[in-house]
């Protein structure tokens, strides 16, 4: 049997023995009585004015950008959105990318030189892990929000005079909820020359009083800040903020960047009128912080819901299995949570991930609540 086949199985086995094993499963969104399981945090992936946003871009600049940036792929809508987004966040420039997750590899692999130094918290995404993992820069990862844990990282490396430094970390850490701490990690960084770099991918549009989100919140501006459109936006897509010559350096040697088609114009049409919806609409964030509330006010205490500000709410359970049929048991009631194992938390930590979003309401809170006391009471 070829070696690839017989790995396959081999791995397979094993991830169903430890109940890890993941499942591909084809979701009607609109058949769910209860979602809240989407990060779809300030219900802008149904709105109606950003959907005919997009039908009228269609019609204008046809189905797709049809080459890459430098070609013929960047085309007004891109750069209105461009623009837009450097006004919202106070950068010199912005640079639309079609994933976070490529934006976050592009500029790790792009900034990073082999002598230099990379800190990254260890809970960043798989994305950030992965591409400092990847990049030819020496990677440190310190405890989660552990300030001190960097402050002697810094200390133990012995920089070279052509040592550049970086440290990145997530606005509002995805799998949590809780949220950096941008204002220690700005001045730690500024004190060791080293630049920050915020993936703000579960903040933007949910934090901040336009929505600009977790460094606006903390009242510092990244060196380099990372939004992604698949969330708060409701479409899908990614930009980094930067100055303006990391841009240029970017456009010159991002690979994900240079040889990537650019976004459909139709779709920085939609994303042009979220980003105008997200700063003007701040009833859809005032509507979170409202449901956080009821959530709290209904759910029994011994369950032990992780208190965050955003509108992303973990139950830790620990074991995976438990979390997987605690997760079944809800989606029997038509109420669908996310239910996160190893790898993507640490071992023993599976839990539920809870996510509200601005088309809630309060009876679906209670709802969800009376739901998750009776499942976990049985427990
Ligand atoms: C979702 C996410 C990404 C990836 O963004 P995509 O646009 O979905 O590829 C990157 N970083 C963080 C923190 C995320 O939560």
């Amino acid at each position: 049997m070829p070696l690839f086949n017989q790995r396959h199985q081999q791995a397979l086995t094993l991830r169903r023995q430890q109940g890890l094993y993941r499942q591909l499963q084809c979701v009607d969104i609109s058949s769910l009585r209860l979602n809240f399981a989407s990060n779809d945090y300030l219900g802008l992936a149904q709105d109606s004015e950003i959907i005919t946003a997009w039908q009228q871009g269609l019609a204008k600049y046809g189905a797709g950008s049809s080459a890459s940036p430098l070609v013929t792929g960047f085309q007004p809508p891109h750069a209105d959105l461009e623009l837009q987004l450097t006004e919202w966040l106070g950068y010199q420039r912005a640079l639309l990318f079609n994933s976070g997750f490529s934006a976050n590899q592009a500029v790790l692999f792009t900034l990073l030189q082999a002598q230099d130094q990379l800190f990254q918290d260890k809970l960043n995404h798989a994305s950030l892990i992965e591409a400092g993992m990847l990049s030819p820069a020496k990677m440190k990862r310190f405890a989660h929000n552990d300030m001190a844990a960097l402050q002697q990282q810094f200390l133990s490396i012995t920089p070279e005079v052509d040592t550049a430094s970086l440290v990145v970390t997530e606005g509002v850490f995805s799998m949590d909820g809780d949220c950096a701490p941008l204002a220690s990690l700005r001045e730690i960084t500024t004190q060791h020359k080293s630049w920050l770099m915020v993936d703000d991918a579960h903040g933007c549009g949910v934090l901040g009083e336009a929505g600009q989100g977790s460094c606006h919140l903390a009242g510092i501006k990244a060196d380099i800040l990372i939004i992604t459109f698949g969330k708060a936006f409701g479409i899908q897509g990614a930009a980094v903020l930067c100055s303006q010559d990391t841009a240029e350096y970017l456009v010159q040697f991002a690979r994900h960047y240079i040889y990537s088609t650019a976004m459909p114009p139709a779709q920085a049409v939609a994303l042009s009128r979220a980003c105008s919806l997200i700063q003007t609409q701040t009833w859809r964030r005032e509507k979170l912080q409202a449901l956080s509330a009821s959530l709290d006010h209904y759910l029994d205490k011994s369950i032990g819901l992780i208190p965050t500000i955003t509108p992303i709410k973990p139950i830790i359970i620990g074991d995976s299995s438990q979390t997987m049929t605690i997760a079944a048991q809800l989606q029997q009631r038509g109420i669908k949570v996310g239910a996160i194992r190893p790898p993507t938390v640490a071992p023993n930590s599976a839990r539920l991930r809870i996510t509200l979003t601005a088309n809630h309401n309060k009876s679906d809170i209670r709802q969800l609540a009376i739901a998750l006391n009776e499942v976990t009471d049985a427990r």
